[in-house]
C-alpha cells in the first residue's frame, strides 16, 4: 500500500524515482507523483498522474525538467479524498517551495486544517496530508530549519506517518520521518536512497537502516543523521539486504502470481530447509528457540493476523491444538484492539503477517505487549516491522511475494506452523515416531507440489468454463475448511466474482438456498477422515443441480461419479494436506481471472502490504 521513494546524489534522480515507484506498484495505488529540486536553479517541480506509474511516466517525459540529484516521489492509495491529480502527491506549500510525500493517515487532520486556515493557510486537495506539508510551512516561517519544521509538525501529529520532505530553502536534504508506516534509506556512495521497502533499493545497494516509530532523519548525499521526535541523537545499525534483483523479476512468466504459485516447490522447501531434526523428531527454529519452553507452557496460543494470514492462522490453530493439547484461539488483528481482549503473560501470542508491515496487526501487536503476552512474529519480509518488534519469531522464508493475491506466503506459513506444531509438541506429548511422521510428510510435499502443478492446464481448461459465473461457494471440512476460505478469497480478490467459503457442514444452515444450475460449488474433498461426510454433502448439492468441482485424492474413481469436474492432487497427512490442496484453487482463480482480462497482479482497490487501518 502506497510507495515512498526519494533520491539524493550526483546521479539524475528522475529515472530512479520513476523506476523506484515502478518496483513498489505491486503495494497497490491509485495515482503517482514525483517532485526534484533542480541542481542549477534550485527550484523545485512536480509532476503528478491519476492512475498507472507508466502515465507518470509519459508525463515526465514529456515535460522538460531540470537536471535533478534530489528528488521524492510516491504511489497514493487514498485513505482521504478521492484517488485524483489534485489529491496525488507530493503535496506543497502555497510558494510550491516545499513538498512532502506521506503513507498513512493524519488522524486529527480537521483541527490541523481549522487551525491552519485561521491563521490563512489555504487548501488545494482534500487529503489529511496536505494539513501536514502546511503546518510544516508554518514552523519554516516562523524562522526554523526544515528539520526543526518537521520534527514540530509531526509532534501534534496523532495517526501513522511515513514521510519524505524536500525544499528549496534547503536543497541539499530529504527530511525522512516514520511513526506505524514502514520507512528504510538505503546507503550508496555520495548518495542515498528512501524506500517503504527494500524492493525499490535492490540493485542500487544492499546496505541500508530502517527507520524505527518517532525517529526522523536528515539525508544528505554523504550524511544522515538519526533523532529522536525529542530531538536526542540516535546511532543507527547498518544492516545488509540479502535479496537479488531476480528474486523480484516475473521472470519469463506473464505475472507474479503464477511465478509465485509455480515457485511453491522451492518456497515450501526453503520454509524447512535446514529446521528439520529428523533423529529427534523435532523442528529446529532459530528464533523461537531459547523461549520454546514458554510457548509449551502457554495456557493459550493466540493467533492474529488479517486476510490471507488469518486463513494460515486458522489452519495453524488446527495444527496447534492436535499437536500440542494447548487450546488455540485465532482473531482478527483488525478486531482485537477494539474489545477488551483478555490476554496476560501467560499466553504466547503470533502475529502472521506476509509483509510484516500490515497495520492492523501490528497495532493488535501493541496492544498484546501492553497486556504482557509472550509476542512472536510470523512474518515473510525480513527486517519487517513486525518481525523488529516482536520478542522472538519465524521468518517464514517463501522469498519476495511480488503478486497482490497471496500464494507463496500462505503455504510457507503452513509449513511454519508445522514446524512450529511438532517443535512445541515434542516438548509436550507428542511421540518421536509421530514427530518424524510429519517431518517425513513435509519432505515430500515439494514433489507431490510439482505434481499438481503439473494440471495447470486441465485447471485452466475448468477456469474456461466458469468465467461467467456471477457467484462461487467453496466447501470444505477439518483442515479443509480454512482452504475453502482461502480459495474463495482468492477468487474475489483478483477475478471480482463473488465467492465465499464455508465449513461443508454448514451449507445446510443457509447457503444451501444459493444453489441451483448456476452455482459453481468447489468441494475440497480429500480420501481422510471426513470423507464421507464431504460425499453426502456433493450429493446434497447435485441433488439441487449445482455445478460440482472437486478437488480429490488422486486415487479416488468414485468421486467422477458425482462431480462435474475433478481435480486429482497427491495424498499427504491431514495437517498438511491445506498446503496441496490450495494450489489448485490458487490456479483456479488465477485462470477466471487471466480469461476476463484482468490485472492479476495489482486487483483493483486491493493493496499487497496494508500499512493503514
Ligand atoms: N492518507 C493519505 C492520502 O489519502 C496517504 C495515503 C497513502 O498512504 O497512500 O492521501
Amino acid at each position: 500500500m502506497c510507495g515512498i521513494v526519494g533520491y539524493i546524489g550526483e546521479k539524475n534522480s528522475i529515472p530512479i524515482l520513476v523506476e523506484g515507484l515502478k518496483r513498489l506498484e505491486y503495494r497497490g495505488y491509485d495515482s503517482a507523483g514525483i517532485a526534484v529540486i533542480s541542481n542549477d536553479s534550485k527550484k523545485a517541480t512536480s509532476i503528478k498522474s491519476l492512475g498507472k506509474v507508466s502515465k507518470l511516466e509519459d508525463k515526465v517525459e514529456q515535460t522538460e525538467i531540470d537536471l535533478s540529484s534530489i528528488g521524492i516521489a510516491h504511489t497514493r492509495w487514498a485513505t482521504h479524498g478521492e484517488p485524483s491529480e489534485p489529491n496525488a502527491h507530493p503535496h506543497f506549500n502555497k510558494n510550491k517551495t516545499l513538498y512532502l510525500v506521506h503513507n498513512g493517515i493524519v488522524e486529527n487532520y480537521s483541527e490541523i486544517k481549522a487551525k491552519l486556515t485561521k491563521d490563512g493557510y489555504e487548501f488545494e486537495s482534500e487529503t489529511d496530508t496536505e494539513v501536514l506539508v502546511q503546518l510544516i510551512d508554518s514552523f519554516i516561517k516562523k524562522g526554523n530549519t526544515l528539520l526543526k519544521s518537521v520534527r514540530l509538525a509531526i509532534s501534534e501529529v496523532t495517526g501513522t506517518y511515513g514521510i519524505a520532505v524536500i525544499s528549496q530553502t534547503e536543497p541539499d536534504k530529504i527530511i525522512v520521518a516514520k511513526k506505524g508506516s514502514p520507512l528504510v534509506i538505503g546507503i550508496g556512495n555520495g548518495e542515498h536512497f528512501i524506500a517503504s521497502d527494500v524492493n525499490a533499493l535492490i540493485g542500487h545497494t544492499s546496505r541500508c537502516i530502517y527507520l524505527e516509530d518517532g525517529e526522523i532523519v536528515e539525508v544528505t548525499k554523504d550524511k544522515f543523521a538519526a533523532h529522536t521526535i525529542d530531538d536526542e541523537d540516535i546511532k543507527k545499525e547498518v544492516e545488509e539486504i540479502s535479496v537479488e534483483l531476480d528474486a523480484i523479476s516475473k521472470g519469463d512468466y506473464p505475472h507474479y502470481m503464477l511465478k509465485e504459485i509455480y515457485e511453491q516447490v522451492n518456497s515450501v522447501r526453503d520454509s524447512f530447509r535446514g529446521r528439520i531434526l529428523m533423529d529427534e523428531g523435532t523442528a529446529k527454529l532459530g528464533g523461537i528457540e531459547r523461549i520454546a519452553e514458554r510457548i509449551a507452557n502457554s495456557k493459550r496460543i493466540v493467533l492474529s493476523a488479517c486476510g490471507t494470514s488469518w486463513h494460515a492462522g486458522l489452519v495453524g490453530e488446527y495444527m496447534l491444538e492436535q499437536f500440542t493439547g494447548i487450546p488455540v484461539e485465532v482473531d482478527y488483528a483488525s478486531e482485537f484492539r477494539y474489545r477488551n481482549p483478555i490476554v496476560d503473560r501467560k499466553d504466547s501470542m503470533f502475529f502472521i503477517s506476509q509483509s510484516g508491515e500490515t497495520a492492523d496487526t501490528l497495532a493488535a501487536m501493541k496492544e498484546a505487549k501492553r497486556r504482557d503476552a509472550l509476542i512472536l512474529g510470523l512474518c515473510n519480509v525480513v527486517g519487517s516491522s513486525i518481525a523488529r518488534e516482536s520478542e522472538a519469531g519465524v521468518y517464514v522464508h517463501a522469498g519476495p511475494e511480488i503478486g497482490v493475491a497471496s500464494t507463496k506466503a500462505f503455504t510457507s506459513q503452513l509449513v511454519v506452523f508445522a514446524l512450529i506444531s511438532v517443535l512445541v509438541g515434542r516438548k509436550r506429548h507428542l511421540s518421536l515416531i509421530d514427530g518424524q511422521e510429519i517431518l517425513h510428510e513435509l519432505e515430500s510435499l515439494p514433489k507431490k507440489i510439482e505434481q499438481i502443478l503439473k494440471l495447470n492446464n486441465q485447471i485452466e481448461a475448468i477456469a474456461e468454463k466458469f468465467v461467467n459465473a456471477q457467484n462461487f461457494l467453496y466447501l470444505g471440512r477439518g483442515y479443509n475448511f480454512p482452504v475453502a476460505l482461502e480459495g474463495a478469497l482468492k477468487m474475489k480478490e483478483i477475478s471480482y466474482i463473488h465467492a465465499e467459503g464455508y465449513p461443508a457442514a454448514e451449507m445446510k444452515h443457509g447457503p444451501i438456498a444459493l444453489i441451483d444450475e448456476n452455482m459453481p460449488v468447489v468441494f475440497i474433498a480429500p480420501k481422510d477422515s471426513v470423507y464421507d461426510k464431504v460425499i453426502t454433502n456433493i450429493e446434497e448439492v447435485k441433488a439441487r443441480k449445482g455445478r460440482i468441482i472437486a478437488i480429490a485424492s488422486e486415487n479416488d474413481t468414485e468421486i467422477d461419479k458425482l462431480v462435474d469436474y475433478s481435480i486429482k492432487i497427491p495424498d499427504t497427512i491431514r495437517m498438511l494436506m491445506p498446503i496441496l490442496s490450495v494450489i489448485p484453487l490458487q490456479l483456479l482463480a488465477y485462470h477466471v481471472a487471466v480469461k476476463k482480462g484482468l490485472n492479476v497482479d495489482q486487483p483493483r482497490n486491493l493493496a499487497k502490504s496494508v500499512t493503514v487501518e
